[in-house]
This record gives structure tokens, sequence and C-alpha cells, in this order.
């Protein structure tokens, strides 16, 4: 399995491989870039096929948090973690424990936090053994679970994108497909049908899904029905990769903006998206709201309506991205790239 010359390398500081006999931790700590400060990313645990999917997952989730925390101008740099195990069957305190004194040997360089298939229980126990845990409950009970922030953030990007997309200042009777009614996407949900909009909703666990749908009055359709659905915007709230070649061509909507991470599945998709008249959002600067309540938590004068205000930036950060790319007839993706490379000294 290379390693340097892995395609989602990408000059990345550290890379480290952790091992545990007694818990059976197999763990992988992914430092991309520190220059802004130290890297912030989730841990995912996730029973990978093999190593070289959990290396390329890691690779590739934590350079993208290099570019999510520089575009939101915060003093972090990107990083991210995996371990290889199935969350619901051998996530156990010992893995836990194990994993909190890897991240410790770190020194700080990285610090964790939830991501798929970790709880803010779990980085309480993690806590037990380092220091260096983000987005745990404040005794005030403002925060811990991010999703809440990111779909905020999401959703003020998807405003800014309505208008540069579709020329449109309100939400009233704009027609959203969202892919996956999870964390993010049925708060999601909840705050377009609040701004007037009628929803196309999806996801493969049909219980949650119809009981969101019937909560909002909102269709349903099948998951991979979703790419047809007669929308002027699709929102993916699921997995990552899911813009493929042949998703582009079939999506009626005129704007995409959403949750997932890394939703290209190709770096040429933005062009192909661009070349069929479709505004594309681009990932990391729309879910950013999450990591910035995170970043928020680790200084002195937390306040909500700050948090909230920072958020709220995600929308004129791309006011500026999409009418800068529109002048320069290219990609809002070329554009952020080259923002946030900038900003962590890769330019
Ligand atoms: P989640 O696991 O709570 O929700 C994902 C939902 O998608 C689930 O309900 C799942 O059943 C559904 N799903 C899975 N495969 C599907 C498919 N093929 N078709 C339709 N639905 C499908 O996750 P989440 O926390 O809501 O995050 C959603 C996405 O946003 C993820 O890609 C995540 O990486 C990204 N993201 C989340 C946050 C956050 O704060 N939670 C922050 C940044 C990015």
């Amino acid at each position: 399995m290379p390693v340097f010359a892995h395609p989602e390398f990408d000059h990345h500081q550290q890379l480290v491989f952790g091992s545990d006999a007694e818990s059976g931790l197999r763990a992988i700590i992914a430092i991309h870039d520190t220059h802004r400060g130290p890297a912030l990313g989730g841990l995912r645990i996730y029973p990978y096929a093999n190593e070289e999917a959990a290396l390329t997952d890691v690779l590739r989730l934590s350079r993208g948090m290099s570019y999510k925390s520089a575009i939101a101008d915060l003093p972090l740099g990107g990083g991210k973690a995996v371990i290889i195990a199935d969350p619901r069957t051998e996530k156990t305190p010992a893995l836990l424990r194990a994993m909190g004194r890897l991240v410790e040997s770190l020194g700080g360089a990285y610090i964790t936090a939830e991501d798929s298939g970790s709880s803010e229980a779990d980085m309480q126990m993690i806590a037990s053994e380092t220091a260096h845990v983000g987005g745990l409950r404040r005794a005030s009970g403002e925060s811990g679970d991010p999703s809440p922030f990111t779909a905020w953030g999401v959703f003020c990007a998807l405003k800014s994108a309505v208008r540069h997309g579709l020329g449109r200042d309100d939400l009233e009777g704009l027609r959203v497909a969202i892919q996956g009614v999870g964390h993010v996407g049925a708060h999601l949900a909840r705050h377009l049908h609040a701004a007037g909009a009628r929803l196309v909703l999806t996801d493969v666990n049909r219980e949650a899904l119809a009981h969101l749908a019937e909560t909002l009055g909102a269709e349903t359709v099948a998951p991979e029905a979703i790419f047809d659905a007669e929308v002027d915007l699709f929102a993916p709230c699921a997995m990552g990769a899911v813009l493929t070649d042949a998703v582009v061509d079939r999506l009626r909507a005129k704007v995409v903006c959403g949750a997932a991470n890394n939703q290209l599945a190709a770096p040429d998709i933005a062009e192909r998206l661009m070349a069929r008249g479709i505004l594309y959002t681009p990932d990391y600067v729309a879910n950013a709201g999450g990591v910035i309540e995170i970043a928020w938590q680790r200084r002195d004068d937390y306040d909500r309506s700050s948090v909230m205000a920072h958020i709220e930036g995600v929308g004129a950060t791309l006011d500026k991205l999409f009418a800068r790319a529109a002048r320069e007839e290219v990609s809002p993706t070329l554009i952020a790239d080259a923002m946030a490379r900038e900003r962590f000294g890769r330019g």
C-alpha cells in the first residue's frame, strides 16, 4: 500500500498508525496541515473493507478539513482520524481509551471530535486520556452535537446559492430535494420548511424518513429516484462522492448545496456541473458550521450569538466566491480551493 505516493497524499505533514493489542485498536490519524493552528477533525469509526480504504478515507477527509477551516477563517489546521471497527459491535471503552492515548501522544498537534460512528459520549471517554478533544458539551449545555450548527450553515449557504443560481432572495415555494435526513438533513429540512420551501425527501432509513415527511408534509421518493426529482435545488446530506458523471446528467436542479463531505466523485465534476448550468456550492464551505462552533468552544469568550454570526458568515463568503467565479467564468470550487490554499500557505 503506497503512502507517500498515494493519490490522496497531498503532502500530509504527518500520518500515525496506532494499534493496541488489548483493545484491538487499529487506527490512523492524518495531519494534513498545521500552518493555521492545530489540526482539528473528527474521528470516524467504520468497518472499512481493508486498510487501503481506511487510508484513502482519512487522507481525503483530513485534507478537506484544512480547506474547511481556512475558508471559515479559523485558527485551525486540517486533520482526521479513523478507527477500523464496526461502531455498533466493536466500540468498547478500552478501544476508546486506547484511541485517547494515541491522540495524547501527538501532544495537541491533532484535536479529535465527533464524526460518523463516534458520539459525544465516546468523546467523553476519549477525554479521560487526553485533553485534545473538541465537541464536548459545555457545562451550560450550549453545545455538544455539531449537526444543528452544520445545518444552519448549510441553510445560510443555500440562500446564497439560490440568490446567485436562481436570482431570487426568498425560499417561498422553492422545490428542494434532500438526500439523507439524518442529523444534518433533518434540521435542514425543518429550516427549509419554515422558510416556505417544498420538500422532496429520501433516506434509506424508511422509518425516519416517513416520520419527518409526515411532520413537514413533504413528498418522499426512493433513494435512487432523488436525482430525477423535479426540483430547483438538490441538497446531498448522506454520503460522499454522490456527484458522478451519471448523476450530474440526471439532475433537474439548477443548484446543488448540501452537507455531505467530498460530494464530487472526481475533481472534473465541478466543470461538468458548470457546463450543465448547475451552480455547485463547494461542500467544505457550506458545511463548516459544526467546526466553526467547535472552534468557538476552544475560546474563553464563547457566546451563542457570536457563534451564529460566524456561521452566518458562510453566506457572505459564498456571495463573494460565487460573484468572483461568475466574473472569471470558472467553477466556484476552483476559486474556493485557491482561496483556501492561499490561507494555509500552499497557494
Ligand atoms: P447521519 O448519518 O446522521 O445522516 C445521514 C443519513 O443519510 C442517514 O439518515 C442515512 O440513513 C442516510 N443515507 C445513507 N445512505 C443513503 C443513500 N444512499 N440514500 C439516501 N439516504 C442515505 O449523518 P449527518 O451527521 O447528518 O451527516 C450527513 C453528511 O454531512 C455526512 O456526509 C457527513 O460527513 C456530513 N457532515 C456532517 C456534519 C455534522 O455536523 N454532522 C458536519 C460536516 C459534514
